[in-house]
């Protein structure tokens, strides 16, 4: 796209306001710019929620939430089912509106508006599916256990894969007869609030059930601390998790954290060392790495160490980086200056510590070039932290035992794989991985709608998200008695 034809993403009924019963309402917490981060350039200005502005939404939420829990369950399938055509119907428009506002390539806004119309399918039917128990009692009682939900739910979501991260949690949420209260990042704020507030009016849900504010600290402490908010949905990074669950558990509320933490591919020396450098490459630098499940540490059995590097250093010096909406690169830029210069700053404290640099290793504006680097041990900040960035972290083994080992020397994470042609060899070694998701002859970033998704540590509190999970994370039970009369009582 040329200068020329530049358009701002964000509609003017949007701009420096919240979604608040159904309606753009001026944001009373300020405006900031929208960056378009592989060009500078301002998509629009998000309005920033106020401490004022989130509780007049919850109030709003609260209100709305009860006639939205009795209405028929068809009902609630049939809104979330025109959701899904509504998202179909804008499919091109969103996906470059996404790859735009993330910095990431088109085939990346494409999955994210691909998988958001499958997660509101599937929640479509949830509220079928949400069945209770009729339990053994004593005669002449009846005794049910019953799905209820929880009220309002408030759902806070990051920049990296913001429609997917935030209607994953809004979707089965209104389809089990919540309502709920979106915090975006602001930095993108269109993929991860507007785009919801658009397609789920179309769809008919009535106002004031989805509330989108985008917003900093303020507005999301208040929506994590607000008693009418009984349960919060959280997706971001380890140390945000930490304060939301501290604050969930001081006002006895129901949270889910999925963050971030350790995810390692291992090689094993009889794998097919082209096709495992391809999976590295998509595992390590999709979307500049800034993925919770990246390939971040790849451990590789010390006979296949070099050949693996040489064809990984190869990939790292011909993928062409750039302007992902361009549909010319392969990577796109890093979301902002300040993940640039922390990602950068883990880069170089690595190489001081002793890892050596193969490849990249600088950037180009926002652009970070897929970078290499091996001889990684543990005690190297790119071995302990989450890089979240562009970067293959080589890291040499001789047994299972000590891949293994290796791997586990962490807090936690969400995903691992094994790759080589022993499938039960690669299955013994991936059963033993403290991980959420283990995956057997593929890479670390798998995701498919329905699958449980979360992982213990640093990976969350061990709940889950997604398929068989939603229903218990967007409901809770309750246990009802009835008799036709008063029995009779001791005292
Ligand atoms: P982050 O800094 O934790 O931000 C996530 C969200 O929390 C943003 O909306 C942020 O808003 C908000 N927030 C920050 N401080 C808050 C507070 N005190 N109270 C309430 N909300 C607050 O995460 P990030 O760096 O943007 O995202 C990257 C991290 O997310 C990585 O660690 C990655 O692994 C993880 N992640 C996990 C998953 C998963 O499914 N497990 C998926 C994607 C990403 P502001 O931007 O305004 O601060």
């Amino acid at each position: 796209m040329g200068a020329s034809d530049f358009l701002p993403i964000m509609p003017s009924a949007a701009e420096r306001c919240v979604y608040d019963g159904g309606q753009w309402r001026p944001a009373s917490g300020g405006s900031r710019p929208v960056v378009e981060p592989a060009t500078g350039r301002v998509l629009g200005q998000v309005g920033i929620a106020s401490a004022a502005d989130m509780q007049a939404a919850i109030d709003r939420a609260a209100a709305a939430q009860k006639a939205w829990a009795a209405s028929a369950p068809r009902e609630r399938a049939a809104v979330l089912l025109k959701a899904a055509q509504a998202l179909q119907a804008r499919f091109d428009d969103y996906a470059m509106a996404i790859a735009r506002e993330t910095g990431g390539i088109v085939p990346k806004g494409q999955h994210e508006v691909r998988e958001a119309i499958v997660l509101c399918q599937v929640a479509a039917g949830l509220p079928m599916q949400a069945q209770g128990h009729v339990l053994p009692s004593t005669p002449g009682r009846s005794s049910l256990a019953k799905r209820v939900p929880h009220g309002v739910v408030g759902v806070i979501s990051p920049f990296n894969f913001p429609l997917i991260l935030g209607i994953r949690s809004v979707a089965p949420a209104l389809a089990l007869g919540n309502a709920v209260v979106l915090k975006p990042d602001p930095r993108t704020p269109y993929s991860g609030g507007v785009i919801m507030a658009e397609v789920f009016e179309q769809a008919g849900l009535p106002a004031g059930l989805l509330q989108v504010l985008p917003g900093d600290g303020e507005a999301g402490e208040t929506l994590v601390t607000d008693p009418r908010v009984p349960m919060i949905a959280f997706t971001g990074s380890p140390g945000v998790g930490r304060r939301i669950g501290e604050l969930a558990g001081r006002h006895l509320k129901k949270v889910s954290l999925e963050l971030g933490g350790a995810n390692n591919l291992i090689v094993l020396e009889d794998a097919d060392l082209d096709a495992t450098a391809s999976a590295v490459a998509f595992g390590a630098w999709f979307h500049q790495g800034q993925i919770c499940m990246a390939s971040n540490r790849v451990l590789v059995h010390a006979s296949v160490m070099e050949g693996l590097k040489q064809r990984l250093v190869g990939k790292a010096t011909h993928l062409p980086v750039g302007d992902g909406a361009s549909g010319r690169v392969a990577l796109g830029p890093m979301i902002d200056a300040k993940q640039l210069a922390r990602f950068d700053t883990l880069v170089q404290d690595s190489i001081r510590a002793g890892a050596t640099l193969e490849a990249g290793g600088s950037s180009e504006g926002l652009c970070y070039k897929p970078t290499v680097l091996s001889g990684v041990q543990p005690g190297m900040r790119c071995f302990d932290e989450e890089p979240f960035g562009p970067l293959v972290n080589l890291v040499s083994f001789s047994s299972d035992e000590e891949a293994v080992r290796l791997a586990n020397h962490s807090q936690g994470g969400l995903a691992a794989a094994v790759i080589g042609r022993d499938v039960s060899r690669a299955l013994a070694i991936g059963e033993q991985l403290h991980a959420g998701m283990v995956h057997i002859n593929d890479q670390t970033v798998n995701d498919d709608a329905v699958n449980p998704f979360g992982g213990p540590g640093l990976g969350g509190n061990g709940s889950a998200v997604g398929g068989p999970a939603d229903i218990d994370e967007y409901t809770r039970w309750q246990w009802v008695t009835v008799r036709a009369a008063l029995p009779g009582f001791p005292f």
